[in-house]
C-alpha cells in the first residue's frame, strides 16, 4: 500500500494512521475526521487515491472524500468499483449503504435501495461482526425513525433480523454519523 499524503510506498501492512516519511495521514476511514484536513491536504489524497486506484486504501479514502463533499454518484462509482475488486471488504459494504442513503433524504429513498442497504450491511456483520457492529446499529437505527417510522412501513424480516443482532452495541461516537444523509 502507499501513503495517499506523499505517495510513498509503506512496508506496515494494515491501518497506519501516520506516514513513517511525510508524516501525513496515510489513508481516510469513516472515522476520520475530515473536516479536520487542509484543503491541500485533502487535494494530495485525493490525487494519490486516483493514482493507486487500485489499492483498497485508495478506493476507501476517495469513497470517504466524495461523501463529505456530497458527491454521491462519484462516492457510488468508486465503491461499486472497489467491491468489484474487494467483495469481502466489510468496510466497502458499509460505505456503500451510507452511500445509497445518501441519495436522497432518507424518508424518500425507494424501498428497493432500503434493500439493498441492508443487504450491504448484512454482508458487512457477517465479514467484521466486532469492527462495524456499532456502526450498522446506528445505521439501522436512522432507517428505522426516517424511513420506516416517518413513511408508516412495517420494517421488513431482514432489517429486523439485522438489528437485534447488532442492537446490543453502542453507538456513541460513531463517526459515521457526520454524514449529512445521517444527521
Ligand atoms: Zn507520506
Amino acid at each position: 500500500m502507499h501513503c495517499l499524503s506523499c505517495g510513498a510506498q509503506l512496508h506496515q501492512s494494515g491501518y497506519i494512521q501516520k506516514c513513517e516519511y511525510c508524516g501525513g495521514v496515510t489513508q481516510l476511514n469513516l472515522r476520520t475526521n475530515v473536516s479536520a484536513l487542509s484543503f491541500t491536504e485533502k487535494l494530495k489524497i485525493k490525487s494519490n487515491s486516483e493514482k493507486f486506484c487500485d489499492d483498497l486504501s485508495s478506493v476507501v479514502s476517495l469513497a470517504v472524500l466524495y461523501l463529505e463533499d456530497d458527491l454521491t454518484e462519484l462516492a457510488l462509482n468508486v465503491i461499486s468499483r472497489g467491491l468489484g475488486i474487494y467483495p469481502t471488504d466489510a468496510e466497502l459494504h458499509l460505505l456503500q449503504a451510507v452511500a445509497l442513503l445518501s441519495k436522497d433524504h432518507i424518508k424518500k429513498i425507494k424501498m428497493s435501495d432500503i434493500e439493498l442497504v441492508v443487504r450491504h450491511l448484512v454482508f458487512c456483520i457477517k465479514i467484521d461482526m466486532l469492527k462495524f457492529a456499532s456502526e450498522c446499529n446506528f445505521i439501522l437505527n436512522k432507517i428505522q425513525d426516517g424511513y420506516f417510522r416517518r413513511n408508516s412501513i412495517k420494517p421488513t424480516p431482514g432489517f429486523l433480523d439485522l438489528q437485534a443482532e447488532v442492537s446490543a452495541f453502542s453507538t456513541d461516537e460513531v463517526l459515521v454519523s457526520r454524514f449529512k444523509a445521517l444527521q
